[in-house]
């Protein structure tokens, strides 16, 4: 048979839907949220249900062609899409059920973050996710899940109880402590390596009101701030999470207008304890130094989630770098104060997360996400909207992560990754490296899933 009889044989057995060239629909179909990213698969699967899962990933297997999986298409390197091949669309597959009795979540794995809090919030539960709703959960969850809830509650991957996966030979496995552990430990941080995770099932923590948002300071007194930032969480109660960032303050009605466009720093806030504790807990973040703006107060967990969404619209082009850090030193400081400054547009930014607290109570080799004992993962996010400043911006990034580096460790977080950091894999791992080939090997002997960080089913060197 030829590839299109194979390809309509598919189309006619799906519930969901194949879009292919001739589509209408194609050029929508193949848009990923990194504008930058202008791929043209051969065919986007538009998933309803697991036998559509199966049938995509057969059809990529049996035809030889690569094969993209995407959930909520934020990949920076823009895994989600390819040339030529086939893409497992699963933004049709967002089901999510509450169990509140037992405080657990089952997702469908194209859900988002804003999906999940949404229904999580009407029982005042939530777990560890991302800071922008539109984020999908399969992605974040799988290499590994930083958010405003990790110092308290752990990685998102540390909250997964269970995971349907279909696998490269199209059987459908659940991984559990239980079933398939080898599986389950390699999903916990291993990325999209091993499968298609049709659906995720989590623990839910009694997080309704939070107390936060952010705080935005001078950037003169950056180095001031991100010292005390250093110190102060370090010890403070793991209730708090507090990222630090340096951005341009965007036109938001509690900035004063003649500030709007200057670059700040900014501790962004979120006190997951009792609400009426949250002033105290986040009071002496409003005075280190001079407060240029604040928007700190209590506010629904899911809407701090979704505070920044519309600041990182679709169709922005992307260019991250990342690293791991242990100890925040002086000179690592000093490098951020000089690069951090310099950030040329207003959606580009530096986050630095703290993942201690319930992060580093799961053991490096416990879960295939290794660095347990960093304190922080730092991004440094290149995001602006006119792919005429492409080389300024991407500039920008590298030029602050060859200032960082050599004082971080030599490994990053995989979903904080560009595409030209893949010769970092093994140091993303460490130590489960070696181990996570053998999952590989198991599981996906062929490499089908390796529009990714992707971890080789071979022995490494
Ligand atoms: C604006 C923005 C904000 C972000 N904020 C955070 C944050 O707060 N915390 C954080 O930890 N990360 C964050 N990230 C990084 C994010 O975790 C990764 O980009 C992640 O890959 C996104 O997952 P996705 O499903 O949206 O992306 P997609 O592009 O759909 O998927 C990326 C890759 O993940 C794998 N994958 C996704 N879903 C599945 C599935 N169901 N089964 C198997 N494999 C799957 C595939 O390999 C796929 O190619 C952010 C990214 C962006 C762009």
């Amino acid at each position: 048979m030829a590839a299109t009889d194979v390809t309509d044989t598919v189309r006619e057995s799906l519930r969901g839907e194949l879009i292919g060239p001739e589509d209408a629909a194609y050029d929508e179909a193949r848009t990923v949220y990194n504008g930058m990213i202008d791929r043209r698969p051969a065919a986007v699967i538009r998933c309803a249900d697991v036998a559509d899962v199966i049938a995509a990933v057969g059809l990529a297997r049996d035809g030889g062609l690569d094969l993209s999986v995407r959930g909520g298409a934020h990949s920076v390197p823009g895994f989600g899409t390819n040339d030529g091949g086939i893409v497992c669309d699963l933004s049709g597959m967002r089901g999510i059920r509450v169990d509140p009795e037992r405080r657990t979540v089952r997702a469908e794995g194209g859900a988002t973050w804003g999906d999940l809090d949404h229904a999580t919030h009407a029982f005042g539960l939530a777990t560890t996710g991302g800071i922008i709703s539109t984020t999908g959960v399969g992605g974040l969850t799988l290499g590994g899940g930083i958010g405003h809830l990790a110092r308290g509650h752990g990685l998102s991957c540390d909250n997964l109880i269970s995971a349907d996966v279909v696998t490269a030979d199209g059987r459908l496995l659940t991984a559990s402590e239980d079933q398939n552990a080898d599986l389950f430990w390699a999903l916990r941080g291993g990325g999209g390596n091993f499968g298609v995770v049709s659906s995720l099932e989590f623990n839910l923590h009694p997080v309704g009101e939070i107390y936060g948002g952010p705080i935005f300071y001078p950037v003169d007194h950056a180095g001031e701030v991100m010292r005390f930032y250093r110190e102060f969480i370090a010890q403070a109660p793991e209730e708090l999470g507090a990222f630090f960032a340096f951005q341009i303050a965007p036109p938001l009605p509690f900035i004063p207008e003649e500030r709007h466009g200057e670059t700040m720093c900014l501790i962004v806030t979120c006190w997951s304890g009792p609400v009426e504790e949250g002033e105290r807990a986040i009071a002496p973040l409003l005075e280190v130094a001079p407060v240029a703006a604040e928007h700190v107060g209590p506010m629904p967990y899911p809407a701090l989630n979704g505070a920044f969404d519309a600041l990182l619209p679709p169709g922005l082009q992307h260019y991250w770098k990342a690293d791991f850090v242990r100890e925040l030193t002086d000179d690592a400081i000093a490098a951020h104060v000089e690069h951090g400054p310099r950030v040329p547009c207003m959606e580009s930014t530096m986050h630095m997360y703290p993942i201690d607290g319930a992060c580093h109570r799961v053991a490096s080799d416990e879960t295939a996400f290794a660095y347990r004992d960093a304190r922080f993962a730092c991004v440094i996010a290149g995001m602006w909207p006119d792919p005429g400043d492409n080389e300024r911006n991407t500039a920008w990034v590298r030029d602050y992560w060859e200032a960082i580096h050599p004082h971080s460790e030599r490994g990053g977080y995989v979903n904080f990754m560009a595409g030209d950091d893949q010769d970092r894999i093994r140091e993303n791992y460490g130590g489960n490296y070696d181990r996570l080939t053998e999952v590989k090997r198991r599981y996906d002997p062929e490499n089908l899933f390796h529009m990714n960080q992707n971890i080789e089913p071979v022995p490494s060197a």
